[in-house]
């Protein structure tokens, strides 16, 4: 619920209107006493000492923290796929978008649409989005924060009186689903207005044993692959997608910064890996006889780690000849996340997630794995098969609109007197995002934010108020500056 009195006709010495008006004369002001060449179309942005502090820092921050009680589960926070806990955030954030002046709907994936049409309805539209689910136990700013700093900053604008001076139609999106909880399938809101998701995936089945089709229809939306069709976009009608989300990483709060530009998101491959060897009695088949699972799945980690680590020690790395660059390596983490040994202890299996940058590394690094893989299995007399559970390529942010992003976000930072040592700086992301599935379907850029000991998907995931302001910012010089 919107509990501050912005939608107050009346316009009082102590309205939160007045004070953005005054704010906007102050700015004026100042911008012409102190930058006299400042071409600011009224300057938004530059709001004086307020910095529309309480609807870019603590409205936002409160909606947050509404948002982030809207659960499925009781003590923790759990949101999936139209899931009841879901549909109560769709209508919530259905809400922020009307009183942000948006025109919104709900389209057949379930995700959530604020639009502002521009005067100029035919040029190609901005999208600015996140998604609204989340993992189980999650915390409350992956995802939710982009989708309230962007139509926080629209608010700014509706405020102002400015939304009509937006040259382009602006669309707010909250994606249905980004993390994959409930169908194990990532990107499906995302991937549905890109136009990337098959009409077969409604017919994944959710842990309980209901399809996807099922789930869309008792919220009364189609789910037919007609209708899949309609929630895509034309590339043509498309200017650029923008999403802002937390780091998820320490890099930011290491170098004391609150705003960084990504650059690119890595390609993902997820390899379930089983070992299977024979059970043997521990006391009685002697040590150059067994053939033991556990040992050879240890042998394969170990491996998978020194490829990752090490990889100029079998690729072809040369910065000056064309080979693998420092740069290609960029990103390159291969990680073990689950391990499990049934029946008994001879079978185990272990997952492989394996994500670089550079698409040719990763696979550079699954075949050397499978290589190796396959010798050390023969030479510990166990079987071993790889399976591919997940690929997904690395997407590159537009080095156009990231530049457009960097000085949005260096303009907000300076505004908040951060102590910009160098330039705003530019990272790679590890984590997938709904910009990789929109990057299918036109340019994109991302805001990443600062956040705790880079700590995400956990209640203890926390962003600075502060830094959300930046966010607010950034986002506000970039829709003054960008449409
Ligand atoms: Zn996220």
């Amino acid at each position: 619920m919107n509990s501050m009195a912005f939608s107050l006709p009346k316009i009082s010495p102590f309205s939160p209107i007045f004070r953005l008006k005054t704010l906007i004369i102050v700015s004026i002001i100042s911008c012409a006493l102190v930058f006299v060449s400042g071409t600011d179309r009224g300057s938004v942005g530059n709001g004086g000492d307020e910095l529309y502090r309480e609807i870019l820092r603590d409205e936002t921050v409160e909606r947050i923290k509404e948002l982030g009680k809207i659960s499925d589960a009781d003590g923790f926070l759990e949101r999936t796929f139209l899931s009841p806990a879901s549909i109560r955030a769709i209508e919530l954030i259905q809400s922020w978008m009307m009183d942000a002046g948006l025109k919104t709907w709900v389209d057949q994936m379930g995700n959530v649409h604020g639009r502002f049409e521009a005067a100029n309805s035919t040029a190609e539209t901005l999208l600015i989005g996140s998604h609204l689910d989340t993992v189980i136990d999650a915390g409350m700013y992956d995802g939710s924060m982009g989708v309230v700093c962007a139509i926080s900053a629209l608010k700014v604008f509706k405020l102002n009186g400015m939304l009509g001076e937006l040259q382009r139609p602006v669309e707010v999106i909250a994606f249905s689903d980004e993390e994959g909880v409930r169908f194990q399938t990532t990107f499906l809101g995302s991937a549905a207005v890109a136009g990337i998701l098959s009409g077969s995936a409604l017919q994944i089945s959710d842990k309980s044993g209901f399809k996807m089709q099922e789930v869309l229809r008792e919220n009364s939306l189609d789910a037919t692959e007609e209708s899949l069709l309609q929630v895509k976009y034309e590339p043509k009608s498309v200017w650029g997608y923008v999403e802002v989300h937390i780091e998820q990483g320490p890099v930011l709060e290491s170098i004391g910064c609150p705003l960084g530009i990504v650059q690119g998101i890595a390609g993902q491959t997820r390899l379930k890996v089983t070992v299977k060897g024979s059970q043997g009695h521990a006391g009685t088949v002697p040590m150059f006889m067994r053939q033991d699972p556990m040992v050879a799945s240890a042998e394969l980690i170990v491996l998978l780690e020194s490829l990752c680590k090490h990889p100029e020690s079998f690729l072809a790395y040369d910065d000056q000849c064309g080979g693998f660059t420092r740069e290609s390596l960029a990103g390159l983490v291969c990680t073990v996340g689950e391990i499990s040994c049934w029946p008994s202890a001879s079978n185990v299996n272990f997952t492989v997630d394996i994500r670089a940058m550079d698409d040719t590394v990763r696979e550079a690094i699954i075949f050397e794995f499978s290589k190796r893989l396959d010798k050390i299995c023969d030479n510990r007399m166990v079987n071993c098969s790889t399976e591919n559970k997940h690929t997904a390529k690395a997407a590159n942010c537009d080095s156009e609109l990231s530049l457009q992003l960097k000085h949005a976000a260096h303009s907000a930072l300076k505004k908040m007197m951060v102590d910009l040592q160098g330039d705003v700086p530019l990272l790679m992301s590890g984590a997938g995002h709904d910009a990789i599935a929109m990057s299918h379907l036109t340019k994109v850029g991302m805001i990443f934010v600062r956040c705790r000991g880079g700590v995400s998907h956990s209640p203890e995931e926390y962003v600075l108020d502060d830094d959300i302001w930046a966010t607010g910012l950034a986002l506000l010089q970039f829709l003054e500056t960008s449409t």
